[in-house]
């Protein structure tokens, strides 16, 4: 089953997308880590392009995030279906993950929309940490590290990430106005859409989800 994750960043789509994939065992597709770890692996003239647009808070070009994430999804794991977290962001991104599952006769089958209003999605992601080691998360207020910045686990000082300060975060808030939010249209029209509050307990929306998706699946 392919499910989306759809929602303004910061709304929770990767903790909810990591617990729905361990559930239904398919794989969880996270196309900003995706594009991180190209970043990160590569030297050369298409990372720099990609960094360019992520420090900015802005869409990464259609052509290259599409050709990066199509890669991935033709790989045998994601034979059986795959919780998309992140991809697509544009009408254009939507229209060709549809032509690409026709093609082999699979669709996407629902998409939650996890609504987060722009006030707390600031507060959240302005005041996250992460761990540079271990990639684990803390928010200052909410999770914070038992010693001053530092990961519990591996004792390194924590790091922001360039694109949660609060200028950028703003950014990428118009990006989703401006560019993302279109596609709750796309997948409503298609009937596939269910909206999920995403301020909530994280295991209450899960569940949430969960139902959802049952409910989804249930032959009529
Ligand atoms: P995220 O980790 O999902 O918040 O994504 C971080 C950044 O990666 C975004 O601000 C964009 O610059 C880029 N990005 C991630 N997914 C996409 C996408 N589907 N289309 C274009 N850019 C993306």
């Amino acid at each position: 089953m392919f499910i989306i994750m759809l929602g303004p960043p910061g709304a929770g789509k990767g903790t909810q997308a990591r617990n729905i994939s361990k559930k239904l065992n398919i794989p969880h597709i996270a196309s900003g880590d995706i594009l991180r770890e190209r970043v990160r692996i590569a030297d050369d003239e298409l990372s720099k392009k990609i960094r360019e647009h992520m420090l900015r808070g802005e869409l990464v070009p259609d052509d290259i995030v599409i050709k990066i994430i199509h890669d991935r999804l033709s790989q045998n794991d994601c034979e059986h279906g795959a919780v998309l977290d992140g991809y697509p962001r544009t009408l254009a991104q939507a229209k060709t993950l549809d032509a690409f599952l026709e093609n082999k006769n699979k669709r996407v089958e629902i998409v939650i929309n996890l609504d987060v209003p722009d006030d707390e999605v600031i507060k959240r992601l302005t005041y996250r940490r992460l761990c540079p080691k271990c990639n684990r998360i803390y928010h200052l207020l909410f999770n914070p590290p038992k010693n001053n910045e530092l990961c519990d686990i591996c004792n390194v000082k924590l790091i922001q990430r360039i694109d949660d300060r609060e200028d950028i975060v703003k950014k990428r808030l118009e990006e989703y106005r401006n560019r993302t939010s279109s596609l709750i249209n796309y997948y409503a029209e298609k009937h596939i859409l269910y909206i999920v509050n995403g301020v909530n307990d994280i295991n209450r929306i899960f569940n949430n989800i969960i139902f959802l998706i049952e409910e989804a699946i249930k032959p009529v």
